[in-house]
């Protein structure tokens, strides 16, 4: 996330993150500027509402007489305050913007994990601690080194109660070998993609299923020990609860580093990359969902688009509809679709024959390589081919 290109300088600004290690005393002073700092991205949302029009002008006017009143505010750090209110004009300007995208909302306390961020300001780093402000330090587990001087941290608390510190620092762009060659890919459930160049297919490698049998027995746990509708949860479910999100987070993180090195064998040694545009709720709302959402196509998909679009190639989004239909040696459109039963595309016109899913990522391929010339980036093709429905038999 928070990628930024400079074609000039070469040089990338990125996001290195690491696990903290904070103690009772940090984690209480970290809880509490959350606290603060919802405070006043709540109080943002309530006169967004009142038809007010907040603006980072006026609601960094209304700190600054906020805390010249308020003790227990000023107690707290104002750059992490600042960016609060920083993040919460951003999230507004976005609702407004970007289709889909709705008003920024209360963060209510129960449902909201803390995120606070400074700026060089706010903090340092010293003698392998972090140092915020309030004398609070914290430890930091230091899983490979900082490239140089942060510009900016964000610290924040993940699901499981894990806390981490997410770095905004400029590095020097790896270098990206040259490539010539093209290739297509088409997501799927038994194979997660497959491409038109077999060595660079993804198999499904069921990360989820593997851990099913320890993740049914928390969950067996979980139920055991769940009391009624209106009872306080005992310290037995919650252990068993948090017993199963630690094993769908460790799945979770195994499904993003397979598909972070296969997208980086893709990357590395193509030059056009032709994606078939997948949309994840298409899956889920069918029977499939399980293993759709197991395959983490999303995850993958995500992960190649956005190391191809950094390293400069032409990545291609095209609309799945018809791809299967479509024969990849003719490219006549079948009349009628493909069944999910059916592996084998064969094709009534030319009698072609494939996978299905070959087929389906060779007219993926197709589709991209007709139009792509003088257009940069990411882009969305066309779904019609040429002479698709001429010679459909
Ligand atoms: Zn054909």
């Amino acid at each position: 996330m928070d990628v930024v290109e400079e074609v000039d300088i070469v040089e990338e600004v990125v996001r290195y993150t690491y696990r903290l290690r904070p103690g009772a005393a940090a984690r209480a002073a970290l809880d509490a500027e959350w606290n603060r700092c919802r405070f006043l991205w709540n109080e943002a949302v309530h006169q967004q509402r009142q038809g007010n029009r907040p603006t980072l002008c006026s609601l960094s006017k209304m700190l600054t007489a906020a805390r010249a009143e308020c003790t227990w505010l000023r107690e707290g750090s104002q750059v992490a305050q600042q960016q609060m209110l920083r993040t919460y004009t951003m999230a507004l300007q976005h609702s407004f913007k970007i289709k889909g995208r709705g008003r920024p909302a209360v963060k209510a306390k129960k449902k909201t994990s803390p995120s606070l961020e400074y700026t060089t300001r706010g903090f340092s780093v010293r003698g392998g601690r972090l140092n915020l402000p309030g004398k609070v330090t914290i430890p930091v587990v230091w899983s490979r080194d900082l490239p140089c001087e942060p510009t900016s941290v964000r610290v924040y608390r993940d699901s499981l109660g894990h806390w981490y510190a997410s770095f905004v620092v400029r590095r020097e762009m790896a270098d990206i070998p040259e490539a010539s060659a093209s290739i297509g890919v088409d997501w799927g459930v038994a194979t997660t993609a497959t491409t038109t160049d077999p060595a660079y297919d993804l198999p499904h490698l069921g990360y989820r299923k593997r851990c099913a049998a320890e993740l049914a027995k928390a969950q067996r746990k979980m139920a055991r020990r769940r009391r009624p509708n209106g009872h306080t949860n005992s310290a037995g479910y919650v252990r068993a609860k948090r017993a199963a999100a630690k094993l769908h987070k460790k799945a979770a993180r195994q499904n993003t580093h397979a598909s972070r090195m296969w997208a980086k064998g893709v990357v590395d040694n193509h030059q056009v990359i032709a994606v078939e545009d997948f949309k994840p709720t298409f899956l889920a709302k069918s029977t499939m969902a399980r293993k759709a959402a197991d395959a983490a196509i999303g995850a993958a998909k995500r992960e190649l688009v956005e190391r191809g679009t950094r390293a400069g190639r032409k990545v291609v989004l095209v609309p799945p509809a018809y791809t299967t239909m479509t024969c990849s040696g003719c490219f006549a459109r079948a009349k009628q679709r493909l069944g999910l039963g059916v592996r084998t595309f064969v094709c009534t016109t030319c009698g072609f024959s494939a996978g299905r899913d070959e087929n389906a990522a060779r007219v993926i391929l197709a589709t991209a390589e007709r139009d792509r010339a003088g257009i940069e980036g990411v882009r969305h093709a066309i779904t019609s081919l040429p002479g698709a429905g001429l010679c459909a038999a």
